[in-house]
């Protein structure tokens, strides 16, 4: 914060009633999160009411951690008051007030203040220019992508009076957000990145999305944004007066014109002002999204008084970054968190938290450089010795001259190294074992030659998992159920490719209440990895009773013998165990029939030993229209066979019956559990609410090499490819051993190159596989995206008479996996 205030100050700028406790009290941070609170002694408390937790619920937990000054909902108080020396403020909207503070302390804030908005490219202008101006002031920029009603506070609460220049980010969802950011922002300098042409939902039009959008800069001195839009043009110049206005654009008539000249992995920007004057710019890359947000960058930096040069120099250090938080396999079982492109205080705060939300290894290690162009340095490190030791780091690697005063404020084991370079000389790789590690750093320090070092090697073919899209898909289906519903997620047959300890680690975040896997070994190998949701198991052998006792795992029984099996087992080890009934109304695969419910019955009252936990049915064609009738069929014959058996039973076990195309189409039966499956990953196979779910899986690789063929000329085995015409190919790294199925042969599949389709030509090969690149510009080693955004897997799963499920299932366990959070 820029500022302290005092308790009494909080009740007034909130509009608030303090109404027990010591006014005087002073708070130099807000907390909103009660598993994460520093320097609790001066923290505020604000009890925000998401749609999953309401922050009233903690606040006895931050109250024991020492925190004394809360701010809450009026009357959400009373079993309160009696806490020692609590500060409360009550207030009649809590998020409002959150929003009241941080905007006085922006008030307090007296350098130029910059806010970027519009739809795409946001949080990479705001990097930039941060990094850009970083190299002459001191730079508040929000953290990651922290761009929302609560992220922009939070945001402003992160600045400090060391600091010169705020760079931040104002995204909206709805209509009529834009009002109270930009009552907090009140940027002088407003920057418009591309608006894109997607009609976004949660606005009646484009225009109306744009006309809010832009009502951010209304108090702005400056308005950057590119002519080139025609639409944003036009609006843009009917709400605000030609003088505030600074337009870009490639052709004569911008304010500021740029001419581009691209080379194979750079490019020049030439610069002209309409004063005349003339400037240059290398740039490390030649898209155009890139080169789009850069030249919002360079002129921004230009209106903020920065010379060619000094922008140059900020320039010299940019690559196309990526800034996601990844989880990567790393040497000797470790699992590396790769944050190098972060390198603030907000940043190594985010991916601390993210670190904590692992699965437990044997050490938490961080590896951490100099923060650079941080302000009062003592103070920060300090901090960061904090942190360390409430994230309970065992070991810290710092590397660089300054980062050594941490050791004083932190108790841990702690190394430290002047540069990178003498870290990977020094640093014996068999140092780590079975270590959590985050690695991050400023850019300047190289440190992706330590994520290369600690990295599992494997070839160049990945699969990459957005675990904000899998949350974003998770949160859909939640909305379509009952607030009572459970959730059970299928994490089987590798959580559908994706790698089930991570997702299961996230489901257990996103508190989910039920696992489902297909083996006892799928089950033990979760527990192991610290998953303590309960878990059912679906089809498990005989063999591993022992071990489902043993991990208390849940296993599936679907027929008397098998229920007399498990019970007798149960009766003679004395051991109770939670089991799940699977009744059969039309599958016919596994399950009770039902003319063995007497059967069933008697054998309950024979085995008390194993409780029904629940009672399930599995739908036959709930994806498809033509079997509606059918499903209702099963659906009332399953309710009718559970009825049965809970007369006997004396308690009411949990009853489900929908997967994920089931909740899209039967959402009257969703009973008290669902089973969500394939939706989670992103495919809607019912084709119902498909345009709500976001891809959740990425399977790249590279090129390995390109030829140029004539027309004529056959390729791969059995000489099956012909090239119509003279053209190119590009042999690219994954074949029928990775999952990427050999009946994409011959033009049936294909892979986008550079966002472009590329056709297999030809047989796939076991690890390889050819593709016609003919009129598309790439290069060898240039990234291919197999299956992700932009492809649709029902789609190539028709071409080839397979289902999405298939595909997703077969993507081979050589392939590395990569978690992230963007
Ligand atoms: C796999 C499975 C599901 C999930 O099916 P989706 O179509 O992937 O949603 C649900 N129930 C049972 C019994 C399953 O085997």
């Amino acid at each position: 914060m820029i500022q302290q205030l005092s308790a009494e100050e909080v009740a007034a700028v909130t509009s608030g009633k303090l109404t027990t406790g010591n006014r005087e009290l002073k708070i130099s941070g807000i907390v909103i999160d009660s598993r994460n609170i520093l320097n609790p002694q001066e923290a505020l408390f604000v009890a925000l009411k998401g749609a999953k937790f309401d922050g009233h619920d903690f606040i006895e937990s931050a109250y024991l951690q020492g925190v004394r000054v809360f701010l809450i909902k009026k009357g959400a108080t009373e079993r309160l008051a009696t806490l020692e020396q609590i500060v409360l403020i009550e207030v009649s909207d809590v998020h409002k007030a959150l929003q009241d503070l941080a905007a006085d302390q922006r008030k307090r804030f007296l350098g130029p203040f910059v806010a970027i908005t519009g739809s795409n490219g946001k949080t990479i202008v705001k990097e930039w220019l941060a990094q850009v101006l970083s190299t002459r002031f001191s730079v508040a920029k929000s953290p990651k992508s922290y761009n929302s009603q609560v992220g922009v506070p939070l945001s402003v609460f992160g600045i400090t009076s060391q600091h010169q220049v705020a760079v931040m980010e104002a995204g909206i969802s709805r209509s009529g957000e834009m009002q109270n950011l930009t009552r907090i922002l009140q940027p002088q300098l407003g920057i418009l990145t591309n608006i894109g042409t997607a009609h976004e939902e949660g606005f009646d039009s484009q225009g109306q999305k744009l006309e809010e959008k832009l009502s951010l800069f209304q108090n702005c001195n400056f308005i950057i944004y590119r002519k080139d839009q025609v639409e944003v043009d036009a609006k843009i110049q009917e709400m605000y007066p030609a003088d505030k206005l600074i337009s870009w654009s490639e052709n004569a008539g911008g304010d500021v014109v740029f001419t581009v000249k691209k080379h194979t992995d750079s490019s020049k920007l030439l610069m002209m002002k309409s004063d005349l004057s003339v400037a240059t710019f290398a740039v490390p890359f030649t898209d155009e999204a890139s080169l789009e947000n850069i030249r919002h960058v360079i002129t921004a930096a230009g209106t903020l008084g920065m010379e060619a040069k000094d922008i140059q120099k900020g320039l010299d250090h940019l690559k196309a970054v990526d800034m996601r938080l990844t989880l990567k396999p790393g040497i000797n079982q470790c699992l590396l968190i790769d944050d190098t492109y972060n390198n603030d205080l907000a940043g190594l705060k985010l991916a601390l938290d993210f670190m904590s939300a692992q699965r437990p290894k044997s050490r938490k290690i961080l590896i951490l450089s100099d923060l650079l162009q941080v302000g009062e340095k003592q103070k920060v490190y300090e901090e960061i010795g904090q942190l360390c030791s409430h994230f309970q780091i065992d070991c810290l690697i710092g590397v660089g001259k300054e980062i050594i005063q941490v050791e004083q404020h932190f108790s841990g084991q702690s190394i430290f190294y002047f540069s990178t370079d003498e870290l990977l000389k020094k640093l014996d790789s068999d140092f780590f074992n079975n270590d959590l590690i985050l690695i991050t750093g400023a850019r300047s320090f190289g440190f992706e030659e330590i994520v290369n070092r600690l990295q599992q090697r494997v070839h160049g073919t990945s699969l990459e998992i957005n675990l904000n899209s899998l949350t974003h898909n998770y949160n859909i289906y939640k909305t379509k159920l009952n607030p009572k519903t459970k959730l059970m997620v299928m994490v089987k047959a590798f959580a559908y490719g994706g790698g089930a300890v991570e997702i299961a680690n996230h489901l257990q975040q996103l508190k989910a209440d039920y696992l489902a896997v297909a083996y006892t070994d799928e089950g033990i190998s979760l527990r192991e990895e610290g998953i303590s949701l309960p878990i059912m198991v679906l089809n498990p052998s005989p063999e591993s009773f022992s071990h489902l006792v043993k991990y208390s795992l849940e296993p599936v029984v679907y027929s008397p013998s098998f229920f007399r099996h498990l019970g007798s087992f149960c009766q003679k080890n004395q051991k109770k165990l939670r089991i799940h009934l699977d009744l059969d109304t039309g599958m016919n695969r596994l399950g009770f029939e039902e003319n063995q419910l007497d059967e069933l019955k008697a054998l309950i009252g024979i085995y008390p030993e194993l409780i029904v936990a629940s009672m399930y049915t599995h739908l036959v064609g709930a994806d498809e229209e033509a079997h509606i009738g059918f499903s209702k069929t099963q659906l009332n014959q399953f309710s009718k066979m559970a009825d049965r058996i809970i007369d006997c039973l004396g308690y009411r076990p949990l009853l489900h019956a929908l997967n994920s195309a089931g909740i899209s189409r039967f959402p009257e039966y969703q009973f008290d559990m669902v089973r969500l499956g394939i939706g989670l990953y992103g495919v809607e196979v019912s084709g119902i609410f498909a345009d709500q779910l976001k891809s959740v899986s990425t399977l790249k690789t590279t090129i390995s090499q390109i030829k140029t063929l004539k027309k004529g000329d056959t390729v791969g085995y059995g000489r099956k490819g012909v090239m119509k015409r003279d053209g190119k190919i590009a042999t690219i790294a994954i074949g029928y051993a990775d999952g990427f199925d050999r009946r994409f042969s011959n033009g049936k599949g294909y892979v986008l190159v550079h966002g472009q389709k590329a056709s297999v030509i030809g047989n796939v090969c076991m690890d390889m596989t050819m593709v016609d690149i003919t009129g598309i510009d790439a290069n060898e080693g240039d990234e291919v995206v197999v299956y992700g955004p932009g492809i649709s897997l029902e789609e190539l799963a028709v071409a080839i008479g397979t289902i999405p499920y298939e595909l997703l299932t077969n993507i081979s366990a050589r392939v590395k996996r990569v978690y992230y959070l963007d």
